[in-house]
């Protein structure tokens, strides 16, 4: 049997793993395919190619886009997406902006509880554009302020805790639109850990094309639930392990396993997309 795990990220977002470290990881984890779904880039996307290509696995192009649907924020999952297009390219850049702002917005708002985090020592951690609030819970133990990315989340950074900003974000029917127009397709990530099922309709009705059911918080009875959801709305089923490298101490790559017939229909339905895409041009 052939396994995949197409929910991963490296450190051009919040992951510890270069695409490199991430590949050899998966590798030894014994995977054959792979999407690198970084939050809000693709840029560690070619280098994760090369790399897959080096040791004879299948790559798909990923990337996890924040998005707000009734003024909700979901997490969408673009797979199979063209890296080159400029209109992609030009939409992730700008939210990419949008997460540096917020960081320097927030150790501002940690400056105002008496905890300096030095602009410097921030970039110093954050080398990636596209950075969110792990890095921000990285300076803070670092400079002794917490003893945990849980501990700094609880007490600072999650919503409602005194370091938290609103970030801005894209409308999912817009990255749907997106995401289909540079050939991918559009999966509700975690579902089971965002709990906004009563909008999973609508999401379908605006195109959205698949559920990742298979997740590595879900229990067995939440990932039943999305499989009838899925059959229901007939959806794409995917699956990953959402892992950040050692943000937890221990790497998850390879604890979910999504099965190659789920994978085949992934990849069938986005070489769908790419055909209808190259015949509207
Ligand atoms: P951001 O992209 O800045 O909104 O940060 C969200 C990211 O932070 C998520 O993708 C997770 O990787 C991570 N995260 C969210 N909540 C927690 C938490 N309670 N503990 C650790 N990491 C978290
Ligand atoms: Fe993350
Ligand atoms: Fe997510
Ligand atoms: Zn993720």
């Amino acid at each position: 049997m052939m396994y995949a795990d197409l929910h991963l990220h490296t450190n051009y977002s919040d992951g510890t793993f270069t695409p490199q470290e991430l590949v050899a990881r998966a590798f030894d984890a014994g995977l054959q395919t792979l999407s690198l779904t970084d939050h809000d880039t693709m840029e560690g996307c070619q280098e994760m190619l090369d790399a897959c290509a080096k040791v004879g696995l299948t790559f798909i192009t990923g990337c996890e886009f924040t998005v707000e649907f009734e003024d909700q924020e979901l997490h969408l999952l673009g797979y199979g997406m063209r890296l080159e297009n400029p209109e992609l390219q030009s939409t992730l850049s700008y939210y990419q902006s949008v997460r540096r702002e917020r960081i320097i917005r927030m150790t501002e708002r940690l400056a105002g509880l008496g905890i300096r985090i030095l602009p410097e020592k921030v970039v110093e951690i954050v080398q990636c554009n596209s950075p969110g609030r792990p890095h921000l819970a990285r300076a803070l133990i670092a400079g002794g302020h917490c003893t945990s990315i849980d501990d700094a989340f609880a007490n600072y950074l999650k919503k409602g805790k005194p370091a938290w900003v609103a970030k801005p974000k894209l409308n999912a029917e817009k990255a749907i639109d997106l995401i289909h127009r540079t050939g991918g397709v559009a999966v509700l990530a975690h579902p089971g850990i965002t709990r906004k099922d009563e909008l999973i309709a609508g999401l379908v009705s605006v195109g959205m094309d698949g559920l990742e059911c298979f997740y590595i918080r879900h229990s067995t009875p939440m990932t039943e639930h999305y499989l009838v959801l899925a059959d229901k709305h007939r959806l794409l089923v995917t699956g990953g392990s959402d892992c950040h490298g050692m943000n937890k101490g221990h790497p998850s790559v390879g604890k979910i396993k999504l099965e190659q017939p789920f994978v085949e229909s992934l990849q069938r339905a986005i070489a769908n997309r790419q055909s209808s895409i190259s015949t509207a041009l």
